[in-house]
């Protein structure tokens, strides 16, 4: 068994759709970023990479890289996944919380559940995604982003 931490953050920019956990929320300020700007599925990426000691999501999707632009972070996890698997490793379960001061997020929770495993190859049953928000206290409490963090747990893949 191998664990590994995630985190990402980036800053709400106008113009852009918000995506979290491959779920977009409609009618909200969306994120800034080089792809669609999901934390989420960003800080599972880092998280897996992490687990399996294959470095960061930089390394693997350099954002100078214009075939990332507008990317569907999604089709990233995927990539990860199978790299994850080409290594000898299957993902056992994911944990997230999202720190966001706006929106609410709970009623998109089990969607994001859903499309983050669907993503993953595995069932919604193996991810769990919480937000909490970060009672007014700093950048992420004034509102001008979304961070999250993530844990995933990876087994032998012939386990
Ligand atoms: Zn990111």
């Amino acid at each position: 068994m191998r664990v590994g931490i995630g985190y990402d953050i980036h800053r709400f920019d106008t113009g852009r759709a918000l995506v979290l956990g491959g779920v977009t929320l409609p009618g909200e300020r969306g994120l800034a970023g080089h792809s669609d700007g999901d934390a989420v599925i960003h800080a599972i990426i880092d998280s897996i990479l992490g687990a399996a000691g294959l470095g960061d999501i930089g390394t693997h999707f350099p954002p100078e890289e214009e075939r990332f632009k507008g990317a569907d972070s999604r089709a990233l996890l995927a990539t990860v996944v199978d790299l994850a698997a080409g290594n000898g490793y299957k993902v056992e379960n994911v944990d997230v919380t999202v720190i966001a001061e706006q929106p609410r997020l709970a009623p998109y929770v089990a969607a994001m559940c859903e499309s983050i495993a669907s993503a993953a190859g595995i069932s919604p049953s193996q991810v769990s995604v919480k937000a909490t928000s970060n009672e007014g206290l700093g950048a992420l409490g004034r509102g001008e982003g979304i961070a999250a963090m993530a844990v995933a747990l990876l087994v032998d893949a012939d386990s």
